[in-house]
């Protein structure tokens, strides 16, 4: 596999978007629907045959376009489609696999969305999801039945930090002629999971890709054949599902994600530190980087070089209460802010199994190990870590975690 010779950021920045009049920019399409000289072009557009024509902004536009070529870049994919958040990616993916009758094999540890989705919601068109340790690959296959279509899996999971082993998912996924759906979300440059051989991979560029917690959009790489069937006018579900991402948005996020290489090397150097930090203090730290993480090998045969462990780690503040009140002082101390989400220039802390967790039940958190003491960090860009991580130390102290 030629991992190390992939170099997303050089891929990113090596692409040239020009905008009118010179601009180093790319023009943004300001506009949800477009013009024709002729009815007949029109027509032509509608049924997809005109190559650089525009008919309305929820089909596709150009800046929407742009960002599309550069995640499609970053991960090595033959093209992308964004949407307007990363469940408006996710969702429209997977029912454009599975029809009724069809059967998901999923990693138990996943976005509660996500999960919720395929628990809850697809159900009802009678698509049905078998979910797995997906640490154990043997788990994995024995849960495939003649009905599966595609294997569902977050590289590193949501909350959890476990690390899927996606060499090993997609040779399963061959063997058996499924397509493997990777969510790449907390992840993104330092795990390339199609040159891994995943099939599709999908990002909530709501986090780090965006990086400025300031909008909400997805996106969902893969081949051609796959978009334009997503964006097909009769039987795509990114099209007809409609969560379609709006110019100005595609534009902002574009410019961000030129320096996500920079950042994501300051999230994860950061985060490196406190796990580090964290565990020495004695408390129940989890964290990629960390020897003691049950995937620290894996990920490091996985893993781009420069990137590090990424920005999210996990404490065990040993109980609810206990969390709720670490996290009120330490926003009080403005260490971070008490928030859902992840990848913002500042540090952000929630309990997910009250939170981004909380649609799955008490008693499937408590299975998968997702305690109620439990604090996800995304870990910001501080420039002075070793002073938040006194800050943190101080806080510990005084509501007992230490
Ligand atoms: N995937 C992961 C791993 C997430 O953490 C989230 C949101 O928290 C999503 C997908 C959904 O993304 P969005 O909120 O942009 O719809």
């Amino acid at each position: 596999m030629a991992k190390k010779d992939f170099n997303p950021a050089n891929n990113i920045q090596d692409l040239q978007l020009f905008g009118e009049s010179g601009g180093v920019n790319p023009s943004i399409s300001d506009s949800s629907t477009y013009t024709f000289l002729s009815a007949q072009t029109m027509l032509d557009t509608f049924e997809g045959n005109t190559e650089g024509c525009y008919l309305y902004s929820r089909h596709t536009a150009p800046s929407n376009l742009n960002l599309g070529e550069a995640l499609a870049a970053m991960e090595g994919t033959e093209t992308a489609n964004v949407a307007a958040s990363g469940m408006g990616a996710i969702t429209p993916t997977i029912l454009q696999f599975c029809e009724a009758g069809d059967h998901v094999v999923s990693s138990r540890t996943i976005y509660g969305g996500t999960y919720a989705f395929l628990k809850n919601f697809t159900p009802k068109l009678n698509i049905n999801t078998t979910f797995v340790d997906i640490t154990k690959l043997e788990a994995v296959e024995a849960a495939i039945t003649p009905q599966t279509k595609i294997i569902f899996c977050e590289c590193v999971s949501n909350p959890l930090l476990e690390i899927a082993d996606i060499k090993g998912l997609a040779a399963i996924a061959k063997k058996h002629k499924l397509q493997l759906l990777v969510d790449n979300t907390f992840s993104p440059l330092t795990i390339s999971p199609i040159k891994l051989g995943a099939d599709v991979v999908m990002h909530s560029l709501t986090k780090f890709i965006n990086g400025s917690s300031d909008t909400m959009g997805g996106v969902v790489c893969g081949s051609q054949e796959l978009i334009n069937s997503l964006r097909d006018v009769n039987n795509g579900a990114c099209m007809l599902l409609g969560a379609s991402m709006d110019s100005l948005r595609a534009a902002s996020i574009l410019k961000n994600l030129r320096t996500l290489h920079i950042r994501m090397q300051q999230h994860s150097k950061n985060a490196l530190y406190l796990a580090q930090k964290f565990e020495a203090d004695g408390v129940r730290t989890v964290y990629p980087g960390l020897p003691s993480h049950p995937g620290h090998a894996l990920y490091n045969s996985m893993m781009n070089d420069k990137y590090g462990y990424g920005g999210m780690l996990t404490i065990d503040a040993g109980g609810l209460e206990n969390a709720n009140k670490l996290m009120e002082l330490m926003q009080e101390k403005n260490v971070g802010y008490l928030a859902v989400s992840l990848g913002f220039y500042k540090t952000l802390f929630s309990a997910p199994g009250t939170s981004t967790s909380s649609e799955i039940p008490e008693e499937e958190q408590a299975e998968m190990g997702l305690t109620d003491g439990l604090i996800r960090f995304s870990i910001g860009l501080d420039d002075d870590i070793e002073r938040t991580y006194q800050m943190m130390h101080k806080c510990m102290k005084e509501v007992g975690v230490l």
